[in-house]
């Protein structure tokens, strides 16, 4: 049987090294993309190398556009097996939390923890379902309290910590489901636009704890923080 895997922001940067890596290793890839347009040239791509790709306008700050989305998947597929929430914004980069605007704060968290959550919430029930379901979100080392020794970037780098909490409270909410597996993945310091191109990883090895967690087999870890197949300090 086939699994489809849902990606947000797949038509660049790691969300789109993610579809390529799922696309490589058969399942069925949901290109999401607030313009699909831009993620026409990678359904191509996915399609002339033997895989199977569709598109799915999703602007992931529209809760009726995340709604139809699942909804749409399910007409189509019949089934959703794996959300990898990866569109983000980074808004705030380097600005002092003294001076951060809210309005900033607000639009990252709609991105970054708000849409993510929302998906989780529709994705779920299909999953439990079907009893299978492998959720990832893709978080950053910048949300890590532990390692938090500098300042700066406070809407970034508190929505990464937001979401591995709920990544983490999820998963404890699904400990009596073992077939549905949710975890947060740092991907390093990558180059894409947002990484930038001083970057020392390529946005296919930034793809890979994803590709990792999206595809664990039964009995896989549920409820981590992994960066390079490892945990990674909270
Ligand atoms: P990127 O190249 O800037 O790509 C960001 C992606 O998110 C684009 O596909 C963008 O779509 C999409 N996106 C943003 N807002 C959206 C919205 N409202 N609806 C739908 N899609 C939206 O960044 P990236 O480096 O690949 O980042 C991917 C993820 O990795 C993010 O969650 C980021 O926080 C995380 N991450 C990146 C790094 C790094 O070093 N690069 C490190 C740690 C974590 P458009 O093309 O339409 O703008």
């Amino acid at each position: 049987m086939q699994r489809i895997a849902l990606i947000t922001g797949a038509n660049r940067g790691i969300g789109k090294a993610i579809a390529q890596g799922l696309a490589q290793q058969g399942l069925f890839v949901v290109l999401g993309a607030r313009d699909p347009k831009s993620a026409e040239p990678l359904a191509a791509e996915i399609r002339s190398q033997g895989g199977q790709a569709d598109l799915q306008a999703l602007d992931v700050t529209q809760p009726s556009q995340r709604q139809e989305a699942i909804q749409s998947i399910l007409q189509r597929h019949g089934r959703l097996d794996v959300l990898i929430n990866n569109a983000g914004v980074a808004l705030d980069k380097w600005v002092r939390t003294a001076d951060l605007e809210l309005d900033i704060l607000r639009q990252t968290m709609e991105t970054n923890v708000y849409a993510p959550l929302h998906l989780c919430q529709l994705a779920l029930p299909p999953m439990q379902a079907q009893a299978y379901g492998r959720i990832v979100n893709i978080s950053s080392e910048l949300g890590s309290l532990e390692q938090c020794q500098m300042g700066s970037t406070a809407a970034y780098r508190s929505s990464k910590t937001a979401l591995n909490m709920l990544t983490r409270l999820l998963a404890c909410e699904l400990k009596d489901q073992p077939d549905i597996l949710v975890n947060a993945a740092a991907p390093g310091w990558v180059r894409t636009e947002l990484g930038g191109e001083d970057a020392p990883l390529s946005p296919e090895q930034g793809a890979d704890t994803a590709l990792w967690l999206a595809t664990l087999p039964a009995g896989g870890p549920s409820g981590g923080f992994f960066r390079e197949r490892s945990p990674y300090p909270w």
